[in-house]
């Protein structure tokens, strides 16, 4: 199946997303990369649209309050003054809607340790000791990963944490109907149009809703099922056995501890595991993420193969791994390694085209075997896609390296600079140093019109 917006190709049909064309009687199918792109360009116009509008009444409510709430200008605006509210406090519900599981996870003592508001393309990622807060595009939904190693009243403890996000709406429609009803002496107020109470009392309850019995929420990285579905599985189906809830435990644990770099303690927890649970494809995952970022490529390679070894279906895990195989060969380095790591490149290549990790690391590898526009043109590329610092670090030195082999020296030099900004411990910073160290080779000689005289 190919992408109707940017032609990517790939066998794995499942993962398109069929689409009505707008005003035509025809549909159309789209790569993930694509459909999350075009979503979040709406998002971010109608986010600036409304801060704008808000912004300006505010002023004009600071200019003149009396004289704001009883001017023609509201009248006429109080409907968009209205949405622009409830675009305000949905994004505050949602926030205290994640906190409020936070909270509850505190007080049942699990470890809390990412809460991520929305979804989509990170906006902040901000790390506040063993707690990661993540700031993404899309005000609708969020998470709170928390885990515990006491089984203690665990079935319990995980549906108070559950419940505590739709708590926080129920309590934000009694605090609005309270208003209403002239609790706080603001019933006689005169806002001309705009309800800031009602408003908020219909966004929390269309929130809570949503979050009860809403569909699931497509998002980048899978689908995220709401709490009201959540609470009905903890309530009636099995749950997974201790040695399964401790194992989810201590992968989380290992992440965070990988997330703050302190790979030694992560190592030894998954090590620890993997002797009581040695065939767990969880824990070999964790393991050989904390080989990659402590540069160990040769075991990461091993743990790669391991994990690959009779896996026989093409999917996105495949193409994932096949990634990772490429990734540690390229780093390992030697001739053997890049011819390995150019077929891994390949297979990854030709089932998700469109993800900016793969684009990435087949770039890198067409440059280095010359293919330098076919391989400039898949960096460009992965660059709008890429999530982090590091990872955008990463491919500018990448790019630095196809401006030397062009023979431009001082763009690649630029561009190393920029990536040193960005990561001065991307790992590929020292191998493409290297590389551009080494004498220049001559810029391809001009191509002479043969019909010129000499
Ligand atoms: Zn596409
Ligand atoms: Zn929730």
């Amino acid at each position: 199946m190919q992408c109707d917006k940017c032609g990517a190709e790939s066998p794995l049909t499942a993962m398109f997303i069929r689409r009505k064309r707008s005003f035509r009687n025809s549909t159309q199918n789209i790569c993930p990369r694509c459909f999350h792109w075009a979503r979040g360009v709406r998002a971010k116009a109608f986010l600036k649209l409304y801060i704008v509008l808000l912004l300006f009444c505010l002023a004009a409510a600071a200019w003149n309050p009396t004289d704001f709430l009883h001017s023609h200008l509201v009248n006429e605006w109080s409907m968009f003054i209205n949405l622009a509210l409830a675009t305000v406090f949905s994004y505050l519900c949602l926030v205290l809607h994640e906190l409020g599981h936070a909270i509850a996870g505190w007080l049942v003592q699990f470890n809390v340790w990412r809460i991520t508001i929305g979804h989509g393309p990170m906006i902040k990622k901000i790390q506040a000791g063993k707690l990661l807060l993540e700031w993404r595009v899309f005000p609708v939904g969020g998470s709170v990963e928390a885990t515990s190693s006491r089984m203690f009243a665990w079935r319990l403890r995980r549906l108070i944490i559950v419940a505590g996000g739709p708590l926080v709406y129920v309590l934000l429609i009694a605090l609005a109907a309270a208003a209403i009803h002239g609790e706080f002496g603001m019933s006689d107020v005169d806002w001309n149009g705009i309800y800031p109470w009602q408003v908020l009392a219909l966004t929390s309850a269309i929130m809570l809703v949503g979050t009860l019995v809403g569909p699931p929420i497509r998002t980048a990285r899978g689908v995220n099922t709401r709490d009201g579905f959540k609470m009905y599985q903890l309530l009636f189906k099995p749950i997974s056995s201790v040695e399964q809830r401790q194992l989810v435990h201590t992968v989380a644990e290992a992440n965070s501890l990988t997330l703050r770099k302190q790979y030694k303690a992560a190592a030894e927890m998954v090590n620890d595991a993997l002797r009581r649970s040695p065939s767990d494809p969880r824990l070999k995952i964790a393991l050989m993420d904390i080989q990659f970022n402590t540069s160990d490529y040769l075991a990461a390679r091993q743990s790669v193969i391991e994990l690959l070894e009779g896996y026989a279906r093409n999917d996105a895990y495949r193409a994932t791994m096949k990634n990772y195989l490429a990734w540690g060969d390229l780093m390992i380095g030697d001739s053997q390694s890049l011819d390995e790591a150019n077929k891994a490149s390949e297979e990854a290549f030709s089932l998700l085209p469109w993800e900016a990790g793969i684009q990435s690391t087949r770039g890198h590898l067409l440059i280095e075997q010359g293919q330098i526009d076919q391989g400039m043109d898949l960096l460009r590329r992965a660059i709008r896609g890429v999530e982090n610092r590091s990872d955008e670090a990463s491919v500018l030195c990448s790019m630095a390296l196809g401006e030397f082999k062009r023979g431009n020296a001082q763009a690649a030099q630029k561009l190393l600079n920029k990536a040193t900004r960005l990561d001065k411990d991307c790992e590929l910073l020292p191998r493409v140093r290297r590389e551009l160290e080494q004498p220049p080779s001559a810029p391809p000689a001009p191509i002479l019109n043969p019909a010129t005289p000499a």
